[in-house]
């Protein structure tokens, strides 16, 4: 099919994420290649670079050679089979590699068809935990203004009430308590070493009186709280808004006091993207619960998982119902749980000089490479902010963007961006060159000038 028949059949047909039935997708996807995407409009295919890694999943690039063997590998053992009364090896091999690599304590693992899923359950071990240790009474969360969490009703409920439109579903939605977002901050990065030294830059007074906001706010509401749920350093669909580590160990600290459970929702923030393995290591903080998604099969399939704090998860063991109380149909599928296995597999393994592992360098590199490819946005008329943390580089406009538009031109200029609100941010996958670095920022520079000045 070419890509005008494509976007011809797919119009009106099919609904796309937060679009109008008429609005069509803008291209057809042909193939895809290490960090590229070929995509065709009806002009005739384009190879370009990935600037979104298929939204923050697809960190090995596209056509992985060991992803790829572990997905054909178990399409021959078996694809699926539940998960109830049955276990089997990817789903073990799995666990037993993220407990290893996750925050020490966090010992058990709920495995999910999504981020949102994973997010649900992680409330619901919460309540269930409050209900253990008999302060049922608990049953709201506290989260943070200007942050994400999914699409699901209970993961929306903690998503920014203006953003997370809960006006749209009021029935649907349950009150939450929410407080202010912490002062943005800014990683200070030295010009060489392969990992990147915790040196932020933010207003120590504008932290302080957030930290008094946030006592106040949860000491108000102590007796209804079960938990606080955060997306550690970088809130991502919220805005793409770098707050200090130190405001997640203050929040760590009202936690303790209150025994509230923290849920770290490091769906968008896992598995290195923010120049640490988790968000969670800028602050040294332990979370409870942790969320992980996205990345997590490098792309491939839908997976996610909540990893639990061993304390926790005795408490809800020690419980009047024992489980957690959740068990979808899909739940460990062998096909996801394999290739995911393969996939941290790439991820943790040490370079062959024995130095900094591979994803570390990686995203120092994109740090680096970003911060230099983007830094003439500056210069634009339009441009508010230009940031980078790890992987991930934002340039902010002082306007809504024309997202049609600026699409367009980036993807002429050769890459592929899905701009939001008034950002253009790029995240691409880990295995992107220096010189494909160079285009994604370049095109990136040139359409927001071409289209906004
Ligand atoms: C994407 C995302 C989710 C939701 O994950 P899905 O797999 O889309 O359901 C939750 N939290 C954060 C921080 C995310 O970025």
């Amino acid at each position: 099919m070419s890509g005008a028949d494509l976007l011809a059949r797919d119009a009106g047909l099919l609904w796309h994420p937060y679009a109008p039935l008429d609005a069509g997708a803008l291209y057809g996807v042909l193939g895809a290649r290490g960090a590229c995407l070929d995509l065709d409009n009806g002009s005739g295919p384009r190879t370009v670079v990935d600037g979104m890694a298929s939204w923050w999943s697809a960190v090995h690039g596209y056509g992985h050679p060991e992803l790829d063997a572990a997905a054909k590998a178990q399409v021959d053992e078996f694809s699926h089979v539940m998960f109830g009364g049955l276990t089997h090896a990817p789903a073990v091999e799995l666990a037993e590699s993220l407990t290893r690599i996750a925050p020490a304590g966090l010992e058990h693992v709920f495995l999910a068809d999504s981020g949102s899923i994973s997010v649900e359950v992680a409330l619901k071990i919460a309540l269930q935990y409050q209900a253990a240790v008999h302060r049922p009474a608990r049953q709201r969360f506290l989260a943070l203004r200007g942050g994400y969490h999914g699409d699901t009703s209970a993961a929306m409920s903690v998503c920014d009430p203006v953003d997370g439109l809960h006006s749209a579903f009021p029935g649907l939605v349950a009150e939450q308590v929410f407080v202010p977002r912490p002062p943005a901050a800014r990683l200070l990065a030295p010009a060489d070493g392969d990992r990147l030294e915790s040196a932020w830059e933010y207003d120590d007074a504008a932290l302080a009186a957030w930290e008094g906001d946030l006592e106040r706010i949860a000491a108000a509401e102590e007796g209804t709280l079960a938990g606080i749920v955060v997306e550690p350093v970088l809130q991502g669909a919220g805005g793409m808004h770098f707050y200090p580590p130190a405001a997640l160990r203050a929040l760590r600290r009202v936690a303790d006091r209150w025994d509230l459970v923290l849920i770290a929702d490091e769906i968008a923030t896992g598995f290195g993207r923010t120049g640490r393995l988790w968000a969670c290591d800028w602050a040294g903080v332990v979370p409870d619960l942790m969320c992980v998604g996205k990345a997590l099969t490098g792309g491939y399939l839908t997976l996610a998982a909540v990893l639990c704090h061993e304390r926790v998860a005795r408490a809800v063991a020690a419980s009047e119902h024992r489980a957690v109380l959740h068990g979808p149909t899909f739940m460990g599928n062998p096909l996801a749980c394999r290739v995911a296995a393969a996939s941290l597999g790439v991820l943790t393994r040490p370079d062959h000089d024995g130095g900094a592992a591979g994803w570390e360098r990686a995203v120092t590199a994109l740090h680096r490479g970003l911060g230099d490819a983007l830094a003439p946005a500056r210069a634009l008329g339009s441009v508010r902010d230009v940031r980078v943390l790890g992987g991930v580089g934002v340039v902010e406009l002082d306007r809504p963007v024309d997202v049609p538009a600026v699409t367009r031109a980036a993807v002429e200029a050769g890459a592929w961006v899905r701009p939001f609100r008034n950002l253009v941010y790029v995240m691409p996958p880990y295995v992107a060159t220096g010189e494909e670095i160079a285009r994604l920022g370049a095109a990136v520079v040139h359409a927001v000038g071409e289209v906004h000045g």
